[in-house]
């Protein structure tokens, strides 16, 4: 199927417009349970600003939908295609400018791989703070787009606390850009801010200038803590966090995924009687402060501690999602608590479990307060949709808490159904109203997010 004017995109993208069916295919998923509602009509595999101005003008005037699209490991369905929509890559914007080392800021295309910056940024002294495990596969607009988390916020905080300047391409196919270069900028409204977690559905980002960070001096510890009872893993990281001691990580794994991890890529991670607690410290002090929080991991019932050098322990943390998603576990969610909440929402997590009959494996930010419960569910579509009545439980026990449904993956279109439980009708109104007035036909990722 082709739109009305399509020669018109062809003759102006040439093989840059990927038209073969294996493509429409492969630019249609994202890494969600989400699936696409049919067909795109052609795949723009942008080089240039210029190639995203041009497309989504020439879609702008056809009010075609478009999806956009980083590397495509987002988990909440925003990337994925609709049918007889454009959608527009980012992945082939992948120069990294630049990187200023007086400044501490990097100058980089939306397409390029997180790790790759921080691996640029490293050869520098610097580093480039937020870690998702997708790190080696996400790119910084896609970071950009859902306010990636990862590993590091706990010390570091999410990717709107690294942007400093955005290029966005407009619904219309103007070129605007945001923010500055200066470490403070209170200039007109905070634009940066407002793109950033917008998930493509108010203008595609093609550039961004990030903050780094200097590596710390000194050996890194990462540090592992088993315990019998996740809600004491969970008022340790409480008493944590609430301390002196940071950690740059702390992560729980219980039970069921290091099992699901080790049946993955077996490393020899010790199975906890219920959870275990990993993290890192950094500095001058990193054994010290390693100490100092397994001490508190101790007072509070870990049953085994250890300190060590090495980071395989982060590693086996990184795997969890391919682990689970090899197992077919994909039905999941991102929810958040506030972190002195932790001990409950855990025990919560186990009596639904209980009510429902359901097995569910359950890695997190715990640092953050930020949760990823996957339920373990079979792959029909009535399997699906139990596990989905499991996962509205959670997320209804996380904002009783006072918690949020997305700590970083963002709503897409697999978590829109529970905006309303968290946002009031005055706050969708607002972001439905800003959406209107940059997006005026539409085309921008509709129906998701907001
Ligand atoms: C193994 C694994 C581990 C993960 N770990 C983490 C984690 O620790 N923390 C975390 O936050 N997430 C994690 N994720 C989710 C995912 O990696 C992040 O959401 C990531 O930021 C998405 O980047 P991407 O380039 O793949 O974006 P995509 O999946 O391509 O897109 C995600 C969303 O951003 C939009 N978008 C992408 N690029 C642009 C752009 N240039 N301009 C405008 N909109 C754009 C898309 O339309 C979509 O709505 C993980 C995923 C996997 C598969």
């Amino acid at each position: 199927m082709s739109a009305d004017g399509f020669d018109e995109l062809r003759a102006a993208l040439g093989g840059r417009l990927l038209e073969d069916p294996e493509s429409l295919i492969a630019y249609s998923l994202d890494s969600s349970r989400a699936k696409p509602g049919g067909r795109p009509i052609g795949v723009v595999r942008a080089t240039s600003t210029e190639d995203v101005s041009f497309a989504l003008a020439w879609a702008n005037v056809r009010g075609i939908p478009v999806s956009v699209r980083g590397a495509g490991t987002g988990l909440s369905g925003g990337a994925v295609a609709y049918a007889g929509g454009l959608v527009v890559s980012l992945e082939a914007m992948n120069r990294i400018v630049s990187i200023d080392v007086e400044n501490r800021l990097a100058d980089v295309e939306a397409g390029v791989v997180t790790a790759d910056l921080d691996d640029a940024a490293l050869a520098q002294g610097l580093f480039f703070p937020p870690d998702p495990a997708s790190a080696r596969w996400s790119t910084i607009g896609g970071n950009i787009a859902t306010n990636a988390g990862g590993l590091r916020c706990v010390a570091h905080g999410v990717t709107t606390d690294v942007v400093a300047a955005l290029e966005v391409v407009l619904a219309d196919g103007r070129v605007m850009r945001t923010g500055a270069r200066t470490r403070k900028n209170t200039t007109g409204y905070d634009l940066t801010s407002l793109f950033t977690g917008s998930e493509g559905t108010l203008g595609v980002i093609t550039a961004a200038t990030v903050r780094l960070k200097p590596v710390p001096p000194g050996e890194p510890r990462t540090f592992r803590a088993s315990f019998d009872d996740i809600e004491d893993a969970g008022r340790a990281v409480t008493a944590i966090v609430s301390g002196p001691a940071t950690p740059e990580v702390l992560e729980l794994i219980d039970a069921r995924s290091v099992e699901i991890i080790e049946a993955f890529h077996p490393s020899g991670l010790p199975s906890p009687g219920a959870a275990m607690l990993v993290g890192q410290t950094v500095g001058l002090t990193a054994h010290e402060t390693a100490g100092a929080i397994t001490e508190i991991c101790r007072a509070h019932g870990a049953t085994e501690t250890e300190i060590s050098a090495s980071d395989s322990l982060l590693e086996a943390r990184r795997l969890a999602n391919p682990a689970l998603t090899a197992q077919g576990l994909r039905v999941s969610c991102d929810v958040g608590v506030p972190v002195a909440e932790l001990a409950t929402v855990f025990r919560g997590i186990g009596e639904i479990a209980e009510r429902h009959s359901r097995r569910i494996a359950v890695v997190a930010h715990a640092g953050d307060g930020n949760l990823h419960p996957t339920v373990e569910a079979g792959e029909s579509p009535e399997e699906y949709a139990a596990a989905e009545l499991v996962i509205d439980d959670i997320t209804r026990l996380a904002l009783s808490l006072g918690g949020t449904i997305s700590g970083e993956h963002g709503i897409g279109s697999v978590k829109r159904h529970e905006l309303p439980w968290q946002q009031d009708a005055a706050a969708l109104d607002v972001q439905r109203a800003i959406k209107v007035a940059l997006d005026p036909r539409g085309i921008l990722t509709p129906g998701r997010a907001i």
